[in-house]
């Protein structure tokens, strides 16, 4: 069941169970944005309707990433009248050429999408694109809802490629850029970058209350720390000089202060990047992720990931 919050005037957490998923909502006057769909028509359904007993006005969608659980509700929306659906460049790339090879991940919970079976299963591709520079990486988007702005963020490289966090008043809604209650999800993530976009962050002072993208909201001093632990575990990591398939690893592993699981996932990702010639995306737009890697196995839909 959907859990819903207000933390500000017109401006809401809604929780729902699958995936420990946080939507946001924001009201203005004329329109209200939502933000993250859900993982197939099952999840999209009971946020629409907890937004629909919230609101009447008109939709906007944006989805903070491309991961399953952020984005394959927008068949729902899309069908419910919703008018636009933003994303980063990236992320409605990726949704468009990895979204089908994303069904496998919501087999359990969402069978329907997983099978592309019944109505709101289709893959809908974000059709509006926040602003991108990838000189100084860091752009905001202004999204007009009637006496009352939204501003779409991108600060750079983070949980993946392309990461959208939303402002409004004093409530920033940061998708899986902060979480809450489980060790970051660094398959797609480029953790070096991840520290400097939380730190960029942080240096907003107007912020008070952070959504993540799973779990309880946060205060400002929660996201310092969480720069700090990642930005440890990376240096334990570099400075150990570890060999990824040395016994002494694991037990060098439990140090850090993530789970061996994730931490494994880091010191694989870690090791991924470092075989490439750089780890900034935003040095090249048009790099090909098939190719180049850049793009992790989440976001590709490769099993076991
Ligand atoms: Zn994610």
């Amino acid at each position: 069941m959907a859990r819903t919050i207000e933390l500000a005037d017109g401006v809401y957490r809604i929780a729902t169970d699958n995936y420990r998923l946080n939507t946001g909502l924001i009201l203005g006057l004329e329109k209200a944005l939502v933000i993250d769909t859900g993982a197939g028509p099952r999840q999209a359904t009971e946020i629409y309707d907890e937004v629909r007993r919230i609101t009447r006005l008109p939709l906007i969608v944006v989805n903070t990433h491309a991961h399953f659980e952020r984005f394959m509700g927008n068949d729902v929306f899309h069908a419910m009248g919703a008018e636009e659906i933003w994303a980063h460049p990236r992320t409605a790339r990726a949704i468009e050429k990895y979204g089908e090879a994303q069904r496998l991940y919501v087999e359990t919970l969402e069978p329907e999408m997983a099978h592309h079976s019944g109505p709101g299963t289709d893959i809908v591709v974000p059709d509006r694109l926040i602003a991108s520079d990838h000189i100084e990486g860091v752009t905001f988007t202004p999204i007009d809802l009637g006496s009352r702005t939204a501003t779409l963020m991108y600060f750079g490289a983070a949980h993946t490629d392309g990461d959208v966090l939303v402002g409004v008043e004093d409530v920033l809604f940061t998708g899986s850029v902060v979480e809450e209650g489980v060790d970051p999800a660094f398959s797609d993530a480029y953790p070096e970058r991840w520290v400097e976009t939380l730190r960029a962050v942080t240096e907003l002072q107007r912020y008070r209350i952070y959504v993540p993208g799973n779990g309880e909201p946060v205060d400002r001093d929660y996201v310092v720390r969480m720069a700090d632990t990642i930005e440890q575990a990376v240096h334990s990591i570099r400075s150990s000089a570890l060999d990824a398939n040395a016994e002494a690893t694991t037990a060098a592993m439990f140090k850090l202060s993530f789970s061996p699981g994730a931490t494994r996932i880091l010191l694989d990702r870690l090791t991924k990047l470092d075989a490439l010639s750089t780890d900034d995306p935003d040095d090249d737009q048009e790099i090909n992720p098939v190719t180049s890697g850049f793009t992790g196995p989440i976001t590709l839909g490769q099993p076991g990931s």
